[in-house]
This record gives structure tokens, sequence and C-alpha cells, in this order.
């Protein structure tokens, strides 16, 4: 009953600075977000206590009426949300949801095609260091040079070639859209499952405002705590009967045992969220701002990776600039401003270095940040970029500390979890 400040003092620092750290820095990480208190209060509630392994009214405990009440309020809002007839909503991640289509749909060996990591694709699309690369035979297909969007020729003929069991499309830095129809088109053409992971965009798609996967896709996974600004977890969507039932078994008991009720709560919370007019408001200002941001970087000496950004997110290229992407990211998180470090297609330089950023609005949009903001916070990473650039990364510590002050200043302006 005690306090956490009280029962566990380091915990609560560790906490504490986190709070500050969100409150007082700029967010531009493309894959996070600032969730609601009703959403940190369902996922802090007593459903952490409870074990419900099985699916609503068809429980292995007793005690679960509570939670098929919160489970099939989150069933229920994500097929509202997403016009689909069944969700699975315990996938404690998207790497989980991910995990969980393909035991539900391959058996090892099977060939599997996704994007590249290179071209913007996610570990868990046959990446060779993840278990997606490991235990199928994982074939890739990227993005063309001369304009960075998927390459559909390459796609068709290693699918021709390759004949997988199953095409991912989707990916964690890749700023355009997907055209879902000719990804489907040559998924028939071989006989394969086409899984949309739409983790990055999928609050987009609940808004309206990204083309939907749905009526393409076999399956459609996500994660909800990016644009969807949910708690951290995952989730399976489909219209087809005869894979969700699939799904049903291969989350439980084929992967997971206990759904974690407590954010199952959250995410029932988030889609109610999601589900009110505002949500499509605070999507087409989290495009417009990552608009804003992105081509003010370009107005600055940036590239952009395939020229701009549909989405929530743009990847710069820094080469015009002669910086690397590890660099950057440091002198970034020292000035106050929080992005990260990515592979642009086709970079010279290794992970761990590269030559670009990758940047996003979704967090900086849900914490009331408009175009004008995203502008002034394009000049703050461009002038910290130019700081760089003249005093090297040892060097830089005047323009940080000049960036960091404006950084501070925009945070007063539009405070987060206060009171
Ligand atoms: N799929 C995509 C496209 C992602 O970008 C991510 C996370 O970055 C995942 C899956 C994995 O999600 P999680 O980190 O929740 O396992």
């Amino acid at each position: 009953t005690r306090p956490l400040a009280e029962a566990d003092r380091a915990v609560a620092d560790a906490i504490g600075a986190e709070l500050t750290r969100e409150q007082t820095q700029i967010e531009l990480i493309a894959s996070e977000n600032i969730v609601s208190r009703a959403v940190l209060e369902a996922q802090g509630s007593v459903l952490t206590n409870k074990y419900a392994e099985g699916y609503p009214g068809r429980r292995y405990y007793q005690g679960c009426v509570p939670s098929d009440a919160v489970e099939q309020l989150a069933i229920d809002r994500a097929k509202q949300l997403f016009g689909c007839g069944f969700a699975n909503v315990q996938p404690h991640s998207g790497a989980q949801a991910n995990g969980a289509v393909f035991l539900a749909l391959l058996q090892p060996g099977d060939t599997i095609m996704g994007m590249s990591l290179a071209a913007g694709g996610h570990l868990t699309h046959g990446a060779p260091p993840a278990q997606s690369g490991k235990w199928f035979n994982a074939v890739q297909y990227g993005v063309r040079q001369e304009d960075h969007l998927v390459d559909f020729d390459e796609v068709a003929r290693v699918a021709q070639e390759s004949r997988p069991k199953l095409i991912i499309a989707g990916g964690s830095a890749y700023p355009r859209h997907l055209d879902f129809a000719k990804f489907r088109e040559i998924a028939d053409s071989v006989g394969a499952y086409l899984m949309v992971d739409m983790a990055h965009f999928a609050g987009l798609v609940a808004a309206g405002e990204h083309p939907s996967p749905f009526g393409h896709a076999h399956v459609v996974t996500t994660t909800t705590h990016k644009t969807l600004r949910g708690p951290r977890g995952g989730m399976v969507l489909t219209d087809d009967e005869a894979i969700a039932k699939k799904v049903n078994s291969a989350v439980f008991p084929g992967l997971q045992g206990g759904p974690l009720m407590h954010v199952i709560a959250a995410k029932a919370v988030a889609f109610g969220e999601a589900l009110q007019p505002d949500f499509k408001t605070y999507a087409q200002a989290v495009i417009r701002n990552a608009q804003a941001l992105a081509s003010r970087l370009k107005e600055r000496g940036a590239d952009l990776v395939a020229g701009g950004t549909d989405t929530h997110l743009a990847l710069v290229d820094l080469r015009p600039l002669g910086l690397t992407g590890k660099d950057a990211d440091e002198s970034l998180e020292r000035s106050g401003i929080t992005c990260n470090k990515n592979g642009i297609p086709f970079d010279p330089l290794p992970p761990l270095k590269t030559s670009g950023i990758r940047v996003g609005s979704p967090a900086g949009t849900t914490r009331g940040f408009g175009e004008p903001e995203f502008h002034d916070i394009a000049d703050m990473v461009a002038d910290v970029l130019d700081g760089l650039k003249a005093n090297g990364l040892d060097g830089n510590g005047p323009v940080e500390r000049q960036v960091n002050g404006r950084v501070r200043d925009l945070c007063a302006r539009f405070p987060i979890y206060q009171g």
C-alpha cells in the first residue's frame, strides 16, 4: 500500500527522470507517442494480477468475468476501428503478432518474402539475425535506387523465382504509401498469402488518412503504440475466418501463455479514443506536421529519402551535409531533441553509423505542436547539424546548449502530464 516513491526509491527516481525527459525533450522518434492518462491508468491497474489464458467466454481460469469484459471491448473496438471481421488483441508486441501469423500459416523452412532492413523493412520480416530470417527461407525485396520506392518489378521477379508462401508488405522506415493492391496481385500470381504489417501507420489507417490494407491483405498485423497511440503491444486482424481460427490458436496456446490483461484494458481505452472524431483531426495533423518538418529540413540542406513523406515519418539523408546519423543523433540528444540514426537505402555506411536519421511527428503532434512549431523544430535540428559540421561532435556544446534553451521554451509552452 506504500506509494512507489516510498517503497522503491531507485525505481521511482528512474521513472521520475523519464517523466522529466518526456516533458522537456522534443520527441521525434517516429515509432513513439504520448499516451493519455486514461491509457496509463488502465495499464497500471489491478488487471496486472489476473491470469486469463484463453479467450473471452473460453478461459482456463476462474474469475475472468472482468477480463472478458475488457478483452471483448478491445476486440469490438479494434474491429470497428479498422472495419474488419476479426481481431486478436493478445500479442504482447508487434514482433509477437508477426510470429503468431508465421506460426498460424507457415512451417519452418517455408519461404517468406519481406522488405529488406536496408530498404526500410523490419527485423521480423525475414532479416538474417532474427527468428524470421533463421527459421524460414527468407528472401527480400528492396527499393529502386532512383526514387526509393518499392521496386515492384523486383517484387514480382523474386516472387516468381522463389515462390514464397507469405509476402509481407510494411516497414519501419518507409515514408510513402504502399500499393497494397499491387502486392496482392503479385501474391495471387504465386499463390502466396499477403500479410500487411501496418505497425507504423495503423493510426493513420484507423483515422482514414492512409490507404487501408483491408480488402487486399489476407492478414494484417500491427503494434498498438505508434501512431495508434496506445500501450506497447501487438494485434492481428483479418476478414478470413479460417485464418482467424488459426491465428487464435497460434497466439494462445501456440506462442504465448497468459495475456497481459492490463495492457489489453489499455488497448481498449486507446481504441476507444481512436474512434472519436478528434483522432481524425490528430492523424491529419500528424501527416501535415511530418511534411512541414521534412520540407524545412530539405530547405536547410538535407536530402529526403523518396523525396518526402505521405505519412508520419521522414528519412533524412545527411550526406549533402557531410554528417553521419551516429554523430547527428548524439548531438541532437544533447540538445534535447530525440531521434534515431537510420540507414538510408543503399547506405554506404554500416548500421551503427548510417548516413541518415529517421524523424517523425506522432508524439509532437499529440502534445499540440502544429506546422509552425515543426518548422521551428526543423530549424533547431538544422542548427545543430550545421554546428556539428562546423565544430565536430566534441566541439558542438555551445550550439547544443543554445538549441536546448529553445527546446525547453517550446516544451514549456506545450506541457504534458502536468499536475
Ligand atoms: N513491425 C514493424 C513494421 C515495426 O516497425 C515494429 C517495431 O518497430 C515491429 C513490427 C515490432 O514491434 P515490437 O517492437 O512491439 O515488437
